[in-house]
């Protein structure tokens, strides 16, 4: 089962409740996946690039390493700020090259893009990378495959659970009008997320000719239900991730600084261990798969 019985985490452990801060470097790699390539689309993607120097700003403040799930569009496009969070010591994971997400790929198609930024991430930092998450959160049926072929440690693109890693699937089994059929457990560590704990629903005005995302939540209503998310994690489980998923354009605004800054402060009170999400699913898979 992919999330063990609460007992059985409340009677081995002692209490540790980590936190992974993680940024989706996108720039305007998105905007240019959805055909958005007008001049003001494309500038809202590259104001990333200042609210890239305020997080390391605020990370260096409080001394914690994070995880940048960069594309290679960003890597090719904007060396520098990309060197500036290498340097700053964060981990640097896989969000594809192009942002285009896979289930709109073919096999092939999802392979070379895989390839492309990992070779581009190998290129920034030394070596490529153990972590990915999928453009927009939706995998194919390769996905997994793929991953696991190219030597990645985890993702953290699913929705199955909220505290637990746990290993992903591959081959489910589903027929509209049958009951759903388990797939194989792979050694791949799942370090799922959430929309809820994911900046840009609740922040981004987005307009198509078919939809209108409202956006424009309270920020520090927004970090307040963030931080009992925590709460409920340390009340709930003696071991547990959780993990929050921002966008240097989408928090990078001075209001929402200000109230993330807010949410640090109230973590590192509440007694969160900060991780990069490589050393969270590390210690994942040593305490809940090998024991
Ligand atoms: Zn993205």
């Amino acid at each position: 089962m992919p999330v063990p019985p609460l007992s059985t985490f409340r009677e081995s452990t002692v209490p540790r409740h980590i936190v992974c801060l993680t940024f989706d470097f996108d720039t305007q790699s998105g905007f240019i996946a959805r055909g958005m390539t007008t001049p003001t689309p494309l500038s809202r993607g590259e104001f990333g690039l200042i609210g890239a120097q305020r997080i390391l700003g605020l990370l260096k403040t409080f001394g914690l390493r994070a995880t940048w799930f960069v594309p290679g569009f960003t890597i090719e496009s904007h060396p520098r700020a990309c060197e500036a969070v290498v340097q700053a010591g964060h981990e640097v994971a896989h969000h594809s090259w192009a942002h285009i997400p896979p289930a709109q790929q073919s096999r092939d198609e999802e392979e070379a893009d895989l390839v492309r930024a990992n070779e581009a991430i190998a290129r920034l930092t030394g070596r490529k990378a153990r972590g990915y998450r999928s453009p927009s959160w939706d995998l194919s049926e390769s996905t997994i495959d793929l991953l696991l072929a190219h030597g990645f440690l985890y993702d953290s693109s699913l929705m199955g659970a909220d505290y637990w890693p746990y290993r992903a699937r591959r081959g489910d089994r589903v027929e509209l009008g049958q009951p759903f059929g388990r797939g194989e457990e792979t050694a791949l560590i799942e370090m799922p997320i959430s929309w809820s704990l994911d900046d840009f629903p609740h922040f981004e005005f987005v307009r198509t000719a078919t939809t209108v995302l409202p956006g424009l939540q309270s920020a520090r209503a927004v970090m307040e239900n963030w931080l009992d998310e925590f709460r409920y994690m340390q009340q709930t489980v003696d071991w547990g991730v959780l993990t929050y998923t921002m966008h240097p354009y989408v928090i990078g605004r001075g209001y929402r600084m200000l109230a993330l800054e807010g949410l640090v402060q109230k973590l590192i009170a509440a007694g969160a261990v900060f991780m990069t999400m490589e050393d969270a699913a590390q210690e994942a898979r040593e305490r809940m798969f090998t024991a």
